[in-house]
Parts: C-alpha cells; structure tokens; sequence
C-alpha cells in the first residue's frame, strides 16, 4: 500500500470566502467567521477520509493565504500599510505587509484548527507551515535590513508555534517552500538552515514541500519560461538530503522536472506529485498508477507517498473531491501493479 497525502490547501467553501483566489475576502466576520472556519475544516477532513487517503490535513480553511495566516498573529508587523511587491523573482505582484519592529507571536496561530482536525481522525495528521524563506520572499522588510537576520527570526516563531502544533496531536509539519525553487543558490545555502532552525527539537515527522506555485496563469507563464527542462530541484536536493527534515515534495505529473533527480533524496521519504492543480482534467488512476510506476525507478517503495503537486485552494471544489479520489485510488491501482 502506497502512502497518499496531499500537499495542504483545498478550496474554500462558498459560505467561508470567496471562491477561486488565492487571497480570497471572508464572507463572515467574528464568532460566526470562526464557526464557518471550523465548520470548512471538518467538512475536509470528512472529504478526504471518504475519498481514502491516508494522511489527513485542516485544507488550510482557517487561514486567508498559506503565508499571512500566519503573519496575521506576529507582532512587528504592520498590515495596515501593505505595500506593492514583486514576488517570487518579480513573477508576480502582491500587496504585502510591512516588517516595522522586533517579530514575537502574540499567542497561538492555529491552535483552533489543528485541533479540531486532531479531535475529528483517528488517520494521521499534517499540517502546513510557511518555510521562513518563503515568508521573507512575502513580506516588506522595513526593520531587520537583512535577509538571513529576518529569515531566522521568522524561523523562530515558526518553530514555537511547529512545537505547539505537535503538543496538538500533529503527526507531520510540513514547511512550505516554494521560494526554494526560485532562489535556488540561497537555499542551499541558508534556506535549508533556516528550514531546520523552524524544525528544532520536533520529535514528530518533518516535511518540505516545493513546488512550482498553484496553478494560476504568472505560475503557468513563468513554468512555460522554464524551458523544457526543470532543474531547479537539482540545487537544493543535495542539502536537504543532508538536512534534518524527513520528508521532501515535489512535482513530478505533468512538470518538466527530470525524474532522476528524485535520486538525490536518497534515505528521505518523497512526496511524488502525481496530481496536476493547474488543470482541471481529472487524472485517472491509471494515470496515477503511472506517475508511481516511474517514481519507483528512483524512490524506493517504503519512501514513496503519493501527493498533489502543489495546494488545490484557487480549484474548483468538485474538481478538488475528484482529484482526491483519483489520488487514492490511484495509490491503491499501484498497490496492486507493483505491491
Ligand atoms: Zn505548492
């Protein structure tokens, strides 16, 4: 039986927020925002168990984005003045907040899902933290003045809160670092410390998960830029190897990535993409099947755990629900080909 996770967002819930954006208005506000949140959450993990996976996460549902739900509970920080800034390499442009003094967390940041989500599966749990290099590529610096300085600060917040994440009953943190994949030479470098400063003194599962972006149109633009090779991962692989973190993810169905590099991850168990989030084809589990038959030239079968690419949240919702059963049935199709 082959492992099936997904990397962390879903769609939300027309009642919760608004539909396919990546940073989406609520549509309630206070104690019925929270209930609404809570609400989404448990109506994911019911969707993901029913569809058969394995590893079970909150969808994202109680954050308005993967990177400022958590920076809304960090003091220092001034998001009543977002400024305009290039992302990812100037690939798009966001409205960001500003780092105005010293960053301390104001208290707990997803206590409420997380444990909603522990209390409702017995399965295993995940859930999703920005990596600091990500969080320093989102937000305006307009205090620390150095990059690696604001990237270990953020770090160790991350890390209070990636401990209170496991007292919870979390099996599996998982960082996000899509950054990693366009600042190749610098995580190498400090990234993947800075990944392992977050990661300090977990004695649960830890995860990466780098991708090529959700599948909107900057994303899908920039990967055509790519040419017909992506070798992105080939630079940051051998640190991570080397790294504390446990587990890697990467895109793999319909990406250009060579997939002997999933090689370089030797003794790290691999989240294979066999799901595209940029289109709203529903993957059969033949094609699922497929994507796993290949990885298993380069990943061994006990390290293998078959994923989504990247996060669903900007889908449709009943695309998303087919993608997951797709996902697991195409784990269990694998199972029988190559158990
Ligand atoms: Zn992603």
């Amino acid at each position: 039986m082959f492992r099936t996770a997904i990397a962390g967002s879903l769609p939300k819930p027309d009642w919760l927020a608004e539909t396919h954006k990546l940073w989406p208005q609520w549509k309630a506000q206070g104690d019925a925002l929270t209930q609404a949140k809570v609400d989404a959450t448990l109506l994911w993990v019911k969707l993901q168990e029913d569809a058969g996976l394995e590893v079970i996460g909150d969808g994202e549902q109680a954050r308005q984005h993967f990177v400022h739900g958590f920076l809304e509970q960090v003091e220092g920080i001034d998001f009543e003045n977002k400024v305009k800034m290039g992302i990812r390499n100037n690939r798009y442009d966001a409205m960001v907040p500003q780092v105005v003094a010293p960053l301390r967390l104001k208290g707990r940041v997803h206590a409420l899902e997380a444990q909603v989500t522990r209390a409702h599966t017995q399965k295993k749990v995940k859930f999703t933290l920005p990596g600091p290099m990500t969080i320093v590529d989102t937000v305006a610096d307009r205090f620390y003045g150095d990059k690696v300085k604001m990237a270990m600060a953020f770090a160790e917040l991350l890390n209070q809160e990636a401990l209170a994440l496991q007292a919870d009953g979390v099996d599996i943190v998982q960082f996000d670092e899509p950054a990693f994949n366009v600042y190749m030479e610098e995580a190498a470098d400090w990234g993947v410390r800075a990944l392992e400063r977050a990661a300090q003194g977990l004695t649960c599962t830890t995860a990466v998960h780098i991708c090529y972006g959700y599948g909107i149109q900057a994303n899908i633009d920039w990967k055509n830029s790519l040419g017909h090779e992506w070798r992105q991962y080939e630079k940051v692989f051998p640190a991570l190897a080397k790294s504390s973190i446990d587990q890697v993810s990467l895109e793999c169905f319909h990406s250009h990535v060579p997939p002997d590099l999933m090689k370089l991850l030797e003794g790290k168990d691999v989240m294979v993409g066999v799901i595209d989030v940029a289109s709203d084809e529903i993957e059969t589990p033949e094609q699922v099947a497929d994507t796993i038959g290949m990885a298993l030239q380069f990943v061994p079968k006990k390290h293998l755990i078959a994923c989504t690419n990247c996060g669903l949240a900007p889908m449709d919702r009943a695309v998303a629900e087919a993608k997951l059963r797709a996902l697991a049935e195409g784990a269990r199709l694998a199972a029988r080909r190559y158990g």
